[in-house]
């Protein structure tokens, strides 16, 4: 679903992400996890086709993001850092609008926007203003504007980050529900967050892969002393 060869970023000079590479297959749900400013935004702002690399090769599909940009768009759900939601408009309005956004048909839309508020949990609120919501509700909403097209992959960038307790158990079971239907890459820069959540990591330091594998796995290599620097 994902493959990624060789990737750099530069601003500027300076290098944020490189040599990057790694793939996803379908139907995973990968974490990337790394300390602020490790790279992780770059690369999913780059896999959502928001942003250009300055070199390697970036494939989601077999598409690749440079060559096929318009066609990657429609196969991604992407939740920003910071989504930009409408606090003025109601859920139900802010959703509606999103898929007309994505190129849904209006009859298309009216269909589809119940299916995801009730596959969100949002269909409780759905008549409240965004700006009126818990943080944990809106997150919700950048989530259900990220599948309102019915993507294949969903980026997702930081979803759990800042959510209180009860928020964050209610974030992992809805990321987990989405499995069945995408393939899920998700940024953290927390592990405990994000480990139960996923069937794998991904550890990027200053812009390249440090280590992978399952939490169990990670765990042992710390174990042994090998130089993975994250956040527990
Ligand atoms: P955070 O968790 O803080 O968002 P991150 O892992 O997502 O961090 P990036 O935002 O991808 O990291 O940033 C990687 C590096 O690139 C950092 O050193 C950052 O300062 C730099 N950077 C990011 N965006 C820009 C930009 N628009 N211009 C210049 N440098 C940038």
């Amino acid at each position: 679903m994902i493959e990624i060869v060789d990737l750099y970023k530069y601003y500027g000079e300076r290098r944020a992400v490189g040599p990057l590479s790694f793939s996803i297959e379908a139907g995973e749900i990968v974490g990337l996890l790394g300390l602020n400013g490790a790279g992780k935004t770059t690369t999913l702002r780059i896999l959502a086709c928001d942003l250009l690399p300055s070199s390697g090769s970036v494939r989601v599909n077999g598409l690749d993001v440079v060559e096929s940009p318009h066609e990657v768009r429609s196969l991604i759900g992407y939740l920003p850092d910071t989504p930009p939601l409408y606090g003025e408009m109601t859920v139900r309005a802010y959703l509606h609008f999103a898929a007309r956004l994505r190129g849904l048909s209006k009859a298309s839309a009216d269909k589809r926007v119940p299916e995801v508020l009730e596959a969100t949990g949002l269909a409780e609120v759905q008549d409240q203003l965004i700006a009126s919501l818990s943080h944990g509700y809106k997150q919700r909403v950048g989530i259900a504007q990220a599948i309102v097209h019915g993507p294949k992959l969903l980026v997702l960038d930081e979803p759990i980050s800042g959510l209180d307790p009860v928020q964050i158990v209610e974030m992992r079971e809805l990321l987990r529900g989405l499995k069945g239907e995408h393939t899920i890459l998700l940024s953290s820069h927390i592990l405990g967050e994000i480990s139960e959540t996923c069937d794998r990591i991904l550890v990027i330091r200053e812009g390249q892969i440090a280590a992978s594998g399952t939490e169990a796995e990670l765990s042992s290599k710390l174990l042994k002393n090998q130089r993975v620097e994250v956040t527990v």
